[in-house]
């Protein structure tokens, strides 16, 4: 069951109402909520609660989600990772909670790979600094090793990050499983941001001592993130809470909103949302393969959550305008339709069937096709570049809130 969506408040504060086929983007509002989580906040917010107790509940809920120890819920993901970080330096001192993130006479290192020190919107490393950690980085961005991992651990080393993401370099690293067992023949706790990753069991069962997700990704929850992993380690990150955590605070709404979604990510029929999903990329791929200069064409996730997106390539003479410009003129339009460009220097773009309401399929059919006839009308593609519009994008944040 969809939640009501009248009237749209978007309007009311002068917002556009955009379509998303980008994805689980912080930048484009995280997520459609789902029902369940929306209730479970709203009843919550009017009424007093003892948090440490919803936090009891909600380390029951995330370990029966992902057959963990325990779990705890914290303001999102990268807050998740500092604060397993921090709970890595400190155990469960609360003398040494409230000295970060000064470290002196803690363990202070974070081992991490290389091809894994990406950034989400913020860097990876700084999520660990920001423990008072310093990252340790292993191997190079293509290449880690075996040996060059346990050489980089030593008496100072708290904690090991390792990275699921498509953000990261897809080869060339350590495999999870043999990451985490050289870790532990040294005694070293593998904590693993897996933000976007669907699979809440099989990285622990993999190795992984602290496992971090978003609340507000594939869950569909409240801004949140979620801990989860043996039962020392998640203690000493709640015990943050004391400590550097208290300015990375999580209400209770975002608590049981948390709750509410991992329960009903149990009961959701998945195989149906692929079924529609893969239903929206049949229908772009058919209106969009063979227009001039476009090929379409349905992709894989690179890191194996069951979602297939369609990566439409843009050869820019033949189509008249650029993938990047396509991007900005879809963004421009009306309404609104925002691509993934991750990747769109190299002229094409991908579009996510995972966060649409009903009918929108067809609003992104239309617009498409529209921008594409509108280019063909064009004489030559703009010669602005892939790096000039991203210049453009940065000057435009720096001078916010204009
Ligand atoms: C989104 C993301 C994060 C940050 O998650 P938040 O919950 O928004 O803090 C961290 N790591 C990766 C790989 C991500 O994709």
């Amino acid at each position: 069951m969809p939640a009501p969506r009248t009237p749209d408040i978007r309007a009311r504060y002068g917002l556009r109402p955009i379509v998303n086929v980008s994805g689980t983007m912080t930048a484009l509002g995280a997520s459609i909520a789902v029902p369940e989580a929306i209730a479970a906040a709203s009843a919550l917010l009017p009424e007093w609660v003892e948090i440490n107790d919803l936090h009891r509940k909600a380390s029951q809920a995330i370990a029966k989600a992902t057959g963990a120890e325990a779990g705890f819920v914290t303001a999102c993901c990268s807050a998740g990772m500092t604060l397993a970080v921090a709970g890595a330096m400190t155990g469960a001192d609360l003398s040494r909670v409230e000295q970060l993130p000064d470290a002196s006479g803690m363990k202070n290192e974070v081992v991490i790979l290389m091809g894994h020190m990406t950034g989400y919107g913020a860097d990876v490393t700084q999520a660990i600094r920001l423990a008072g950690a310093t990252p340790v980085p292993v191997g190079n961005v293509t290449d880690a090793r075996d040996y060059q991992l346990a050489g980089k651990i030593n008496e100072r080393t708290a904690a090991a990050m390792y990275v699921v993401s498509h953000h990261t370099v897809q080869y060339g690293q350590l495999p999870l499983a043999d990451f985490a067992r050289i870790c532990h023949d040294k005694g070293v706790p593998v904590i693993a941001d897996l933000a976007s990753e669907s699979d809440l069991t099989g990285y622990l069962a993999a190795g992984a001592d602290v496992a971090v997700y978003s609340a507000h990704k594939f869950l569909g929850g409240l801004t949140a993130g979620i801990v989860a992993g043996r039962k020392d380690l998640v203690r000493a990150t709640f015990l943050q809470n004391n400590g550097v955590g208290r300015g990375m605070k999580v209400g209770k709404e975002s608590v049981v909103a948390t709750i509410a979604a991992l329960e009903a990510w149990g009961r959701r029929d998945h195989a149906a949302e692929r079924r529609k999903e893969r239903g929206y990329l049949d229908l772009w791929k058919a209106r969009f393969d063979g227009q001039p200069g476009v090929r379409a064409e349905i992709i894989p996730d690179p890191t194996g959550n069951p979602i297939d997106r369609l990566k439409l390539s843009v050869d820019p003479q033949a189509a008249r305008i650029t993938a990047w410009d396509l991007a900005d003129r879809l963004a421009a339009g009306d309404p609104p339709v925002i691509i993934r460009d991750h990747e769109v220097e190299h002229g094409f773009f991908e579009m996510d069937p995972c966060n649409l309401h009903p009918g929108e399929e067809g609003v992104v059919v239309a617009r498409v096709l529209a921008e594409l006839e509108a280019a063909r009308g064009r004489n030559e593609p703009s010669e602005r570049s892939a790096a000039d519009r991203k210049r453009a994008r940065f000057e435009r944040l720096l001078r916010w809130p204009d």
